[in-house]
């Protein structure tokens, strides 16, 4: 038996993909197909597929025992891309075909029984690894929208094992020139709503601070009062992603299978409260993203905060202090960048509905236990809190005929969003939800605030120094929105009032 040279593959693993080498050897003895290197469930199904696709395109299945080596051998290999590796190894070993530019080439992709070539996982993951390593990767003709977001990747298609066999055969070793990629992602965000919503000034101008300077919110206000509504229409406000976070984003959902329709829209997760910790961080068999990770670059909306189990709420605390959700188990360790705004809502007492019409009937116990599933270190960490009240229904039919009249303010306010992110960028190089260190020392100390009226907004509001600095981020995005290099006294009093409830005793 002739020795041949390995055919190279990748598997994704959470974020990461490994080059893997696989190995084939055709031994005298009983037919039959042996796959050694730590190969699980899908993997060993391979040969079953693999046996059904070369026969049905016209190619031998060696006759002796196949032996094949998924090689380093100390890393657990699971899923169906290395199908088509497989059958390239048995044709090359069997010298039914010599695939040239071997050394420099990485094959993916699931087989189907009669040689099509399907969609695997983690696609995105693969083509920048293999970009990286200066590899060009042939890959599923399924995954190419997704794998085109790799823009200078040396990508090669393929719809199925025989066009792919043609093709590589048709040229000469070193004249596999893939063809390139453009995508073009330009998009809209979603439906105006934002500007249709009457009234509500005050939870709308906590909104529209929190899209420009990346800042979390928490809505607090009877059922029906829009709370909901407010939060959908949150996404209207920020512009959509940029090449960048949209590869980010992609490569994500591109992990576990999930195919987003417009790449430049910006993600919005609201999953139920009754979520488990490991769906909304992250865990599983498999190192799998949760839904702070499916939130990147987006927003994460959770609606009847007190209503999730505490235990998943204080997971939420590290993705939000640091941007990526860790996940450790027995077989892996991966992060996941989970930099997503956090906005929520919740009603000031338990009853909700009922407690609605002619004021609230619960005990202070009660709303105190309710609100208290809640932590103080997460509410601490959300900048922005707002009252959502209900509105007189006289008052909203006034303003119904008012906002009938007038124009959308929606595009005017989608560019003082816009402008003030960029301001923040040209500034400091971050939002100003990150704002930190010597950054935010500089911007307290060109305010020029009286020593006087800082000590008396400190001792009233009762402010903590995490409190302090984040009010000091929220006036620098309200002067920013005022397109003002220096934080003036109004803005740090409007960005208290961000801070005032009071979150033991105040109900509506
Ligand atoms: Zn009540």
């Amino acid at each position: 038996m002739q020795a041949v040279g390995p055919i190279f593959s990748r598997i994704p693993i959470g974020l990461q993909a490994h080059c893997i080498s696989i190995e084939c050897h055709i031994a005298p003895g009983l037919p039959g197909t042996t796959i050694v290197g730590l190969a699980e469930g899908a993997v060993k199904e391979s040969r079953d597929r693999v046996k059904s696709a070369l026969r049905n395109n016209g190619f031998n299945y060696p006759n002796g025992h196949v032996i094949i080596n998924l090689a380093p051998g100390n890393l657990t290999k699971s899923g169906t891309g290395f199908d088509l590796p497989i059958a390239l190894a048995i044709l090359q070993a069997s010298g039914q075909v010599n695939i040239p530019n071997r050394e420099n080439t990485e094959f993916i992709g699931e087989l189907g029984l009669f040689g099509e070539l399907r969609a695997i996982n983690g696609i995105l993951t693969c083509a920048l690894a293999s970009t990286k390593a200066n590899k060009c990767l042939v890959l599923p003709a399924q995954n190419e929208a997704e794998a085109s977001l790799v823009k200078d990747g040396d990508l090669l298609v393929a719809p199925n094992l025989i066009e792919l066999i043609k093709y590589l055969g048709a040229k000469e070793p070193n004249d596999v020139r893939p063809p390139m990629y453009k995508a073009g992602v330009v998009n809209p965000v979603s439906q105006p709503t934002y500007g249709q919503i009457i009234g509500q000034l005050n939870a709308k101008s906590g909104l529209l601070v929190a899209a420009a300077g990346g800042h979390h919110l928490i809505m607090l206000g009877p059922p029906g009062a829009g709370k909901t509504m407010l939060a959908r229409s949150f996404v209207d406000l920020l512009p959509a992603l940029n090449d960048q976070a949209s590869l980010e984003v992609a490569t994500i959902y591109s992990s576990i299978g999930l195919e987003r329709p417009n790449h430049a829209a910006v993600p919005f997760r609201d999953p139920h409260h009754s979520i488990s910790g490991a769906a909304m961080v992250g865990g599983g068999q498999q190192p799998q993203p949760g839904e702070v990770a499916l939130a990147h670059k987006g927003v994460l909306f959770l609606d009847e905060l007190p209503h999730f189990k505490p235990a998943t709420l204080d997971l939420l605390r590290e993705p939000i202090e640091t941007g990526r959700a860790v996940i450790a188990r027995a077989k892996y360790r991966v992060a996941f960048p989970s930099e997503f705004q956090l906005i929520a809502a919740m009603n000031p007492c338990p009853a909700g509905r009922s407690c609605k019409e002619d004021g609230c009937r619960c005990g202070p116990s009660q709303v105190q236990k309710y609100r208290s599933r809640v932590s103080g270190p997460l509410l601490d960490r959300i900048d922005l809190h707002v009252q959502v009240p209900e509105l007189d229904q006289l008052l909203l039919a006034k303003l119904q005929k008012q906002n009938a009249s007038s124009e959308d303010p929606l595009p005017r306010l989608r560019e003082r969003v816009r402008t003030a992110m960029n301001a923040q960028l040209c500034r400091q190089g971050c939002l100003n939800v990150q704002l930190s260190g010597p950054s935010l020392d500089r911007e307290i100390a060109s305010a020029k605030l009286s020593e006087k009226f800082l000590r008396t907004a400190i001792e009233q509001f009762h402010l903590s120094a995490r409190s302090y600095h984040k009010i000091w981020r929220i006036a620098r995005t309200l002067a920013d929105l005022d397109e003002r290099s220096t934080i003036r006294e109004e803005n740090f009093l409007q960005a208290l009032n961000f801070r005032s409830i009071n979150w033991e005793a105040d109900s509506l």
